[in-house]
């Protein structure tokens, strides 16, 4: 450990705030990934601002963590700093009539109740999605129709150099699965989001719909990142892997779920590795009977041992 960088971090934040060698399997769904040699949950814009500019000073590299749903983390764990904004960051506040604005450590489920209670229609969508809205804004993560990209007005960002602005809809350049956020290297602080007036009940029946379709198809019992590859243009990723043979194809301890074979699950002890060949197997199968290249949604984070090494941003 680099006492000086822990003694600087906890100058920022509160000593409680600083973990060393805190195992990422601990905040990723997945339940996998090894040690992130410092582990930071600031509460504060000023925190965070703090945060990064140390890295920068100190030559370390730094990671943005929310909830660890569409993330791989690999086995030897992640060198440098993880940021979590999550728990510590995550106020909900009714600006005005219709708007919304979030801290980026802020559950989509969370919102998705606050906008019920106060009868605002258009997130509903959001609802069953386990992120954070700032994850969900970096992914413009969607669901049943709608996407991150139909309610944001704009969000409010720090760059890699300590500067805050905001960004409109549009300037975040929201796409499938992708924005400006992780071109960029920037991140998310604060989300302002439109809703509309709406029916409580019928807000409700919506939500509670969507969440029992969720339950049916997918296999939320075991730990996962969700949908494991992107929707190839025309195909559904789950239907050419169930087609390709591969449903309950086992590397380790990952497997291609039976319930929903667009999901890679951990059976209870799966590593990175296990994980990683398993995406190649199905990527290689998948590629030879269709002609399709299968590309992950979920990302890969940290060291993975031998030459698998991917930088924390
Ligand atoms: C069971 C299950 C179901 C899912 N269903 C869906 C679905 O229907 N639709 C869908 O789109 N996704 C789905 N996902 C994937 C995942 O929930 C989304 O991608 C979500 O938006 C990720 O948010 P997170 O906070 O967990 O981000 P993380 O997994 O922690 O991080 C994802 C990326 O976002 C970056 N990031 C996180 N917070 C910030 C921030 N504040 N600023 C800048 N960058 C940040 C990280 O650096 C990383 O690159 C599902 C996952 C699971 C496990």
């Amino acid at each position: 450990m680099n006492q000086n960088l822990w003694t600087q971090l906890c100058g920022i934040v509160k000593e409680e705030n600083v973990q060393t060698e805190e195992m990422m399997k601990n905040h990723t769904t997945f339940r996998i990934g090894g040690p992130a040699e410092y582990f930071v949950t600031p509460h504060t814009v000023e925190e965070i601002k703090q945060v990064i500019l140390l890295c920068k000073k100190e030559h370390v590299p730094y990671f943005v963590l929310g909830n660890g749903s569409n993330l791989l983390v690999g086995d030897l764990g992640i060198r440098g700093v993880v940021i979590q904004i999550f728990k510590n960051f995550n106020e909900i506040v009714l600006e005005k009539e219709g708007i919304i604005r979030v801290q980026a450590g802020a559950l989509l489920s969370k919102i998705a109740g606050f906008a019920r209670k106060h009868e605002l229609t258009g997130f509903e969508f959001a609802a069953g999605i386990p992120g954070t809205v700032g994850g969900a804004v970096m992914m413009n993560a969607g669901a049943y129709g709608g996407e991150m990209k139909d309610v944001i007005v704009k969000a409010s960002v720090l760059d890699q150099n300590g500067n805050v602005f905001f960004l409109s809809n549009e300037e975040l350049e929201l796409s499938y699965r992708k924005s400006i956020v992780g071109r960029k290297g920037y991140l998310v602080l604060e989300v302002w989001i439109a809703l509309k007036k709406g029916e409580k009940e019928e807000i409700e029946e919506k939500m509670e719909d969507l969440k029992e379709r969720r339950i049916s198809k997918q296999p939320l019992d075991r730990p996962s990142a969700g949908s494991t590859f992107k929707r190839p243009e025309g195909y559904f990723a789950g239907k050419l892997i169930m087609d390709a043979g591969l449903k309950g194809f086992t590397v380790g301890g990952a497997q291609v779920s039976e319930k929903h074979c667009g999901f890679v699950i951990n059976t209870g002890e799966a590593t990175a590795k296990d994980v990683t060949n398993l995406i190649k197997e199905i990527q290689c199968v998948v590629k030879e009977k269709f002609g399709i290249l299968l590309e992950p949604e979920v990302k890969r984070i940290g060291d993975f041992g031998e030459e698998e090494k991917t930088e924390a941003k």
